[in-house]
C-alpha cells in the first residue's frame, strides 16, 4: 500500500480514515456484485475464476486495512477521540473492531478462506442436487477447521462459539442465547402440543392447487409497490434461494423464487426480502459511500424482514385487506376461499422438515436445532461427517420427524457452505425484536388500521425514522432504546405467539 501512503501523507488522520472507508467500500461493492452474479446468472463453470478473484480481492482488502500506516491512524484518532463528531466516532469504532478482527489472521489464510467459500458453496449446491452429502463433506470440514482456527486467532476467551455469534449479533454469547432459547422453548413446545391435541386441521387453498407463475410475478410487483420498495434504487430477480444483496443504499437487489405449486413461498419470500431492502434503502444519505451505510447487525436486519413477513404479512388484517388483490389475479384458485381461510392456511402449524417453509411457531425450533449443532461443533464434539445423523436425531427430538434424505435434512441450508456459523440465532432474535418493535409502533399509530387503510407506507416511515436511517452507527441495544424506550425483552415475542396461536386454534 505504498501508493496509498504517498497519496495520503498530507491528509489529516480523520481524512485518512475516510479514505480507508471509501477504498474498503469500493472493494465491498465489487465483492457484492460478484456474489449477486454467482447467485443469479453466472454459469456453473464460473466458480474457479470467481474463487481466484475472491482470493485476490480479499488480499487487497486485507492489505488496505492491515498495515502500519492504518494502525497509526487508528492510534492517533483514539488519542484525540473527544475532538471527533458522532459519525466520526462511530467510524473509528467500526474500523478499530474490523482491524482487530482481521489483523489477527495471517493474510494468506484470510484470503484462502474467501476462495474456499466459493468452492464450498458450489460443492454444497451439487451435493444438495444429487442428495449426496459426501460431495460436500470435505469442504465443510475445511470450513469448520478454518473457523476453529479463527476462533483461536481472535482469542476472545469465553465459549469458543461466542466469537462466531458476535460476528452477527454484537455482544451475543452462548449463555444469553441458551437463556433466550430456554424461554422460547418453554412457550413453544407446549403450544405446539396443544395445537396438535386440538385436532384442528386446515383446508388450505394453497396446497394441491397450481398458481400461474406469470401472475405470481405480478403479485410480487404489486406487493413491492405497496410496501414502498424504491424501484429506482433496487430490482427484483429470481434465484434458487431468495436473498437480498445490498450493494449501496441506491442499489439494493432482492430475489424470490416462484413455484407453481407453492404460491406462499414466493409471496412470503418477496415480502421478507423487501423488508431487508427497505432497511438498506432508507439509510440516511448523510452516511455516504461508507461501510457504515448498511444495517447494523443481522439480528436487527432479520427483525426488519420478519416484521413484514410475519407481524404484517401473516396477520388477519393483511388477508382481509389484500385478499381481493389475490383473488383478482387468481379467480379460479381462490374462488371459494375467504380471507379467514387464507389467514388460517398461512399460519397452519405442523412439524415440517424445511426451515424456510415452516410456520412462524415451529420456525424457532428449526433455529434451535442448528444452534445446538453449531455449539457442539465448536465445543469440538462434532465434525462434518457426524452432522447428517446428529441433524436427524435432533429433528426427531424437537419436531418428532426424521428427514428421508440429506437434501431435506442437513443439506437444506446454504449457510454452512459459506462459513456462516453463528448466523442462525439472528433469525430467532429478529422475530423477537420484531414483536417488541410492533408494540412500540402501536403506541404511535394503529398498525392494524394502517394495514386496513392500505397505508403500509406508515409502517415503513416509522421503521425508517426509528431504525433504518441510522445504518451501522448504532448498536442493537441503542436501536431498541431509541425505537421502543426499553432494552430487549423477549416477553413481547412469547406474548405475541401465545395470543396469536391461542386465538387461531381456540385454545382458550
Ligand atoms: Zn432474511
Amino acid at each position: 500500500m505504498t501508493s496509498t501512503t504517498t497519496h495520503t501523507k498530507d491528509l489529516t488522520p480523520i481524512e485518512q480514515l475516510e479514505k480507508l472507508d471509501q477504498s474498503l467500500s469500493a472493494l465491498g461493492f465489487s465483492e457484492a456484485l460478484i456474489f449477486w452474479d454467482s447467485a443469479t446468472l453466472a454459469p456453473k463453470n464460473a466458480v474457479n475464476g470467481r474463487s481466484e478473484t475472491l482470493v485476490h480481492l480479499s488480499e487487497f482488502y486485507y492489505n488496505t486495512l492491515v498495515n502500519e500506516h492504518i494502525h497509526q491512524v487508528l492510534i492517533d484518532l483514539e488519542a484525540t477521540k473527544n475532538d471527533l463528531n458522532d459519525l466520526e466516532k462511530s467510524k473509528l469504532q467500526f474500523f478499530r473492531e474490523e482491524y482487530d478482527k482481521v489483523a489477527c489472521v495471517p493474510v494468506d489464510e484470510y484470503a484462502a478462506f474467501k476462495g474456499l467459500q466459493a468452492l464450498s458453496s458450489d460443492a454444497w449446491e451439487e451435493a444438495k442436487e444429487k442428495n449426496d452429502f459426501s460431495i460436500f463433506e470435505p469442504y465443510l470440514q475445511k470450513v469448520i477447521d478454518f473457523q476453529r482456527k479463527y476462533i483461536e486467532y481472535r482469542n476472545k476467551g469465553g465459549h469458543p462459539y461466542d466469537t462466531l455469534l458476535q460476528d452477527y449479533e454484537r455482544d451475543l454469547t452462548v449463555e444469553i442465547t441458551d437463556q433466550f432459547f430456554d424461554r422460547l422453548r418453554a412457550v413453544i413446545v407446549p403450544l405446539v402440543q396443544k395445537i396438535k391435541d386440538s385436532g384442528v386441521t386446515v383446508l388450505s387453498p394453497f396446497e394441491g392447487v397450481s398458481y400461474d407463475v406469470k401472475n405470481q410475478k405480478q403479485l410480487s410487483d404489486l406487493l413491492l409497490e405497496k410496501l414502498g420498495f424504491n424501484k429506482d434504487s433496487g430490482i427484483i430477480a429470481e434465484s434458487v434461494h431468495p436473498f437480498t444483496m445490498n450493494i449501496t443504499k441506491d442499489d439494493v437487489r432482492i430475489t424470490t423464487h416462484y413455484y407453481e405449486d407453492n404460491i406462499l413461498s414466493s409471496l412470503y419470500s418477496t415480502i421478507h426480502e423487501c423488508g431487508h431492502a427497505l432497511y438498506e434503502q432508507d439509510i440516511d444519505v448523510a452516511l455516504g459511500f461508507s461501510r457504515l451505510a448498511t444495517g447494523t447487525t443481522m439480528g436487527i436486519h432479520e427483525s426488519q424482514s420478519r416484521i413484514y413477513e410475519n407481524n404484517v404479512g401473516r396477520s388477519r388484517v393483511f388477508w382481509e385487506t389484500y385478499f381481493p388483490l389475490l383473488k383478482n389475479l387468481f379467480p379460479d384458485q381462490l374462488g371459494d376461499a375467504t380471507p379467514e381461510i387464507c389467514y388460517k392456511a398461512c399460519n397452519y402449524v405442523r412439524p415440517t422438515l424445511i426451515r424456510i417453509e415452516a410456520d412462524e411457531l415451529t420456525y424457532a425450533l428449526h433455529i434451535m436445532i442448528r444452534y445446538e449443532l453449531e455449539k457442539q461443533i465448536f465445543e469440538g464434539k462434532l465434525n462434518a461427517k457426524d452432522l447428517p445423523s446428529a441433524w436427524n436425531e435432533l429433528y426427531q427430538n424437537y419436531l418428532g420427524i426424521t428427514p428421508d434424505s440429506d437434501a431435506k435434512g442437513v443439506l437444506q441450508d446454504v449457510h454452512w457452505s459459506e462459513g456462516l456459523f453463528g448466523y442462525f440465532p439472528s433469525y430467532a432474535l429478529g422475530s423477537a425484536y420484531a414483536a417488541q418493535f410492533e408494540v412500540a409502533m402501536n403506541k404511535d399509530f394503529d398498525v392494524n388500521k394502517a394495514i386496513t387503510d392500505d397505508q403500509l407506507i406508515l409502517i415503513k416511515n416509522w421503521l425508517a425514522d426509528k431504525i433504518h436511517k441510522y445504518g451501522s452507527t448504532k448498536t442493537p441495544e441503542e436501536i431498541l432504546l431509541i425505537a421502543t424506550g426499553e432494552p430487549f425483552n423477549p416477553k413481547y415475542f412469547t406474548d405475541y405467539l401465545l395470543k396469536k396461536y391461542s386465538d387461531l386454534y381456540n385454545l382458550g
